[in-house]
């Protein structure tokens, strides 16, 4: 029998927490060796939207630069874990699942920005999942669902967005707008309470929710990371911050 692995949402923000040393990159190393070692490693990312869900199914993913304006050693910095073609069978397989397999694709910033900080070694290998522009948001919550099963089988599920993310209304100090510590600490509670509704209908949920999720492509894959959540399972936060503003940097642990 393997262990059941736990599952994470990482909030990523600013690609440069895959080389600065600063309080979100420690934490990620932090979690990186608190977490049973996992066969493979399945990652959602905001940074990868398609018309229908894939997956990455090469064997050598590439690692993708996909940000523009920044120093030369974040563009030096590449992330070479393998890929796992027999992985993208297996979620291929699932019941209640369709998706297409890619080769294209490879590893975005959203995926390798933060493995560099969990996994440094770069020796597990990794699938992206990709967000289908067509799926309401509880169809996004209902994949996560099917995905439960890999959780015993040893696959790191990594949900990486951020839970508060409006880019518009980013300022350069470190004092939250009310409406992004409001969704934020709301979202917290919801999940610590094992509410879901709220979350999945987070169009439902006022000014605060609007503010915060200008577009939802960053707040997409904690749907999946609570849909893989059995009801009762312990979960815990390891960064908590919103940054710039309008970022939140909240992390969590289920299991
Ligand atoms: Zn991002």
């Amino acid at each position: 029998m393997t262990e059941r692995m736990p599952v994470l949402f990482v909030g990523h923000g600013n690609p440069m927490n895959a080389i600065e040393d600063n309080e979100y990159s420690r934490a990620w190393i932090e979690v990186g060796k608190s977490l049973p070692r996992p066969k493979a490693i399945l990652c959602i990312s905001a940074h990868w939207e398609t018309d229908g869900t894939q997956v990455t199914a090469m064997e050598k993913p590439r690692t993708i630069h996909d940000f523009y304006g920044f120093p030369p050693e974040l563009y030096a910095k590449n992330y070479p874990a393998p890929g796992s073609p027999s992985l993208a069978e297996r979620i291929r397989s699932l019941p209640g699942l369709t998706t297409a397999p890619d080769l294209e694709w490879g590893f975005d910033h959203g995926t390798w920005s933060v493995l560099a900080r969990l996994f440094p070694n770069a020796d597990v290998p990794v699938v992206q999942i990709s967000l289908d522009v067509k799926k309401d948001p509880q169809e996004h919550y209902d994949v996560g669902k099917q995905l439960i099963n890999l959780r015993d089988e040893g696959v790191l599920i990594v949900g990486s967005g951020n839970i508060v993310h409006n880019l518009r209304m980013i300022q350069w100090d470190e004092q939250a707008y009310d409406w992004a510590a409001e969704f934020d600490s709301k979202v917290r509670q919801w999940i610590h309470d094992d509410n879901h509704e709220p979350i999945i209908h987070y169009e439902q949920q006022g000014r605060a929710a609007a503010l915060a999720i200008n577009s939802a492509e960053h707040y997409k894959p904690l749907l999946y990371v609570l849909g893989a959540k059995e009801a009762g399972e312990p979960v815990g936060f390891f960064t908590e911050k919103v940054s710039y503003g309008s970022l939140s940097m909240r992390g969590v642990r289920v299991g």
